[in-house]
């Protein structure tokens, strides 16, 4: 830890980190890691405390008093102003971001990734603080590929698919496809960031994540969330798995995803915090570009390195195809494909994602197994008892 150095080769100072959404997936690995291996203190605001509490709790762990934790509710707490004042630097993280929620809860779902998110684009900029903005690779929207025709040879050109922060196009459904209202939210806030910046002088980092995966991602309904819950892709299928179901591939599974494990993309977000003179004005895309497989595919796999983890034989009919109608209801849509030019990212701050898909799979359903296998068990014997 000590003589850190940032890219440049200056000696890094310890810095005040006011985190908000701190206890969600994404902040949680941030947090281990800026505890782990920096020097930095975190103020770290959220609802929920659970995914951070090993972090928290015992009073003789190494880094004792470089965290606190404040339950704040963003959209109405006056404590989030001193907070934001108190820290060198604001990461915001928090959001409504699951995607059965963008067509059944748009509301919610606007509220959250706009307007709630619009206090501390404000107060960063008035108080002259700096700002790490988390937004989403879905600003992208559908490929400009999706509107040729099926067969065309057009598809196969990166020019027609490859999605960069300063050239591609946002390209979202009509209004009534409500999935869309978090993308539009998202990327309102982005430009009302970069404006702020224009304007003001606001230092910023935007960071449109792309599909990163890893322990502690959302929740396996039942268990440790709501029974009626769709959380994100991973844990879907994880809790297909673990209960011994069919995954469901929705209208087929044929769309293509890049999956990076959240351990490379905290790396990347690691340099992002402690160098600013490389990262502020920047829109960084953060994705394992090697990771592309289609929703079938990453069932597939899933499948197979659970069954390697778990020691259980898979199932004869692994998969089932729902409509997206049934599964997530009306107002559903889709991004077709996503892959990240990495180009910015890598010359700013010669960042690489390393893990493999089978790599990062296999240490998520080893953890996915070893967390919720035996709860998942009791709770279905309960069922069938009752
Ligand atoms: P998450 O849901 O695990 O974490 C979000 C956290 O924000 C939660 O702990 C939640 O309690 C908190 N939060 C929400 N509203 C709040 C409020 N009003 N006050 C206080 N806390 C509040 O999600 P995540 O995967 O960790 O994502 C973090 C950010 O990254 C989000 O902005 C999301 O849009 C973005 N993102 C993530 C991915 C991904 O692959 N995980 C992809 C695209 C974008
Ligand atoms: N999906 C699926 N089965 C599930 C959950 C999701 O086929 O049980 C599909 C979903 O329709 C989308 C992809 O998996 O095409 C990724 O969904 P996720 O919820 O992870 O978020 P997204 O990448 O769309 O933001």
């Amino acid at each position: 830890m000590a003589g850190r150095v940032d890219l440049d080769g200056n000696p890094i100072n310890p810095m005040t980190i006011c985190m908000i959404g701190a206890g969600g997936f994404i902040g949680s690995h941030l947090c281990e890691k800026l505890m782990s291996e920096t020097q930095h203190t975190v103020l770290a605001v959220d609802v929920y405390s659970d995914k951070i509490k090993h972090l928290l709790e015992p009073t003789s762990l190494p880094w004792n008093g470089r965290i606190q934790f404040h339950r704040i509710n963003i959209k109405n707490d006056s404590r989030l102003e001193g907070l934001i004042k108190m820290a060198d630097l604001t990461v915001n993280l928090a959001a409504i971001c699951t995607p059965a929620d963008y067509n059944t809860r748009p509301l919610d779902t606007i509220y959250s990734n706009f307007i709630d998110a619009l206090p501390v684009v404000k107060y960063c900029s008035e108080n002259g603080k700096r700002l790490i903005h988390f937004s989403t690779c879905e600003v992208y929207g559908k490929t400009i590929g999706a509107f040729l025709p099926e067969d065309s040879p057009l598809r196969q050109d990166p020019a027609y698919f490859l999605l960069s922060e300063d050239a591609s196009p946002c390209i979202f459904g009509p209004i009534e496809k409500q999935r869309w209202s978090y993308a539009c939210a998202k990327q309102l806030i982005e430009r009302l960031i970069y404006a702020e910046g224009a304007e003001n002088g606001l230092e910023f980092t935007i960071v449109r994540p792309f599909n990163w995966i890893g322990p502690r991602m959302d929740f396996i309904p039942g268990i440790d969330g709501p029974s009626e819950g769709v959380p994100r892709v991973l844990a879907c299928f994880s809790n297909n798995l673990l209960r011994h179901e069919p995954l469901k591939l929705v209208d087929g599974g044929h769309s293509q995803r890049t999956f990076i494990y959240i351990k490379d993309a905290i790396e990347a977000v690691s340099l992002m915090i402690e160098n600013p003179a490389r990262a502020n004005g920047h829109i960084f895309n953060v994705g394992n570009p090697n990771n592309e497989v289609t929703v079938k595919q990453l069932a597939e796999m899933m499948t197979q390195v659970y069954s390697k983890v778990s020691g259980e034989t898979p199932l004869e009919t692994p998969t089932v195809d729902v409509s997206s109608k049934e599964f997530y209801g009306e107002g559903y849509d889709d991004s077709d494909k996503r892959i990240p030019d990495m180009t910015i990212i890598n010359r700013q701050l010669g960042w690489n994602p390393k893990t493999s898909l089978w790599d990062l799979l296999e240490s998520t359903l080893t953890y996915q197994h070893r967390t919720y296998a035996e709860a998942v068990k009791q709770a279905m014997s309960k069922t069938t008892t009752n």
